[in-house]
């Protein structure tokens, strides 16, 4: 079936679910799922320039520079892939993203066609966080109580038994998280409510 090119924008404080959701909305429409976080992560992982200039952020649990953030993101907007809509998660975050986004959108002569908030109130959100665990092997996400794997320590996606937990998803990163949401969401929040 054709489907319309669909450019969703998901909103929300980290821990929320939103990785999860999108998972669902890029399946259901056929788009890709651009996880800023994911980007980051993998960069990360593969040591390239971007992921070590980007790592001394994530780890202390601030945001990677605007300028960095954005230029990976437009670079990945013009993929192939895209071009029949995209799901973003985890971008933008500060209010200079969402006008970057806005004005690379214009610039196409695009639109955006939903921005998607999921809220979630913060007294959940450190026991979400702090309970996640990542598989080493193909990065499928659990949470000890509230999403265990269906066999105690195998990864239901790849049956490997290495788990870890996000060097960010530890206690005092997590609150430090909430804060940079807290003091750079709602401005996001306000700019989309007025487009
Ligand atoms: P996430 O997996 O979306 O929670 O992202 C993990 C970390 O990557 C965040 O805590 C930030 O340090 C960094 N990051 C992800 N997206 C952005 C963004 N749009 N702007 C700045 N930093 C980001």
């Amino acid at each position: 079936m054709e489907m319309m090119p669909v450019k969703i924008v998901l909103l929300g404080p980290p821990g929320a679910g939103k990785g999860t959701q999108a998972k669902s909305i890029s399946n259901r429409y056929s788009i890709p799922h651009i996880s800023t976080g994911d980007i980051f992560r993998k960069n990360i992982s593969e040591e390239t320039p971007l992921g070590i200039q980007a790592k001394q952020y994530i780890d202390n649990g601030q945001l990677v520079p605007d300028e960095v953030t954005i230029n990976t993101v437009k670079d990945r907007l013009t993929w192939e892939d895209c071009k029949n809509g995209y799901l973003l998660d985890g971008f933008p975050r500060t209010v200079a993203q969402a006008e970057a986004l806005q004005e690379f959108l214009v610039s196409r002569n695009e639109n955006l066609d939903t921005a998607l908030c999921i809220e979630v109130p913060s007294s959940f959100i450190l026991e979400r966080m702090t309970g996640r665990r990542v598989c080493g092997s193909c990065g499928a996400s659990y949470h000890v109580k509230f999403n265990p794997t269906k066999v105690e320590g195998t990864c239901d996606v790849c049956g490997e038994h290495e788990f870890f937990q996000r060097e960010d998803d530890k206690p005092e990163t997590v609150k430090r998280r909430l804060d940079v949401n807290i003091a750079q969401g709602e401005p996001i929040i306000a700019h989309y409510r007025e487009l």
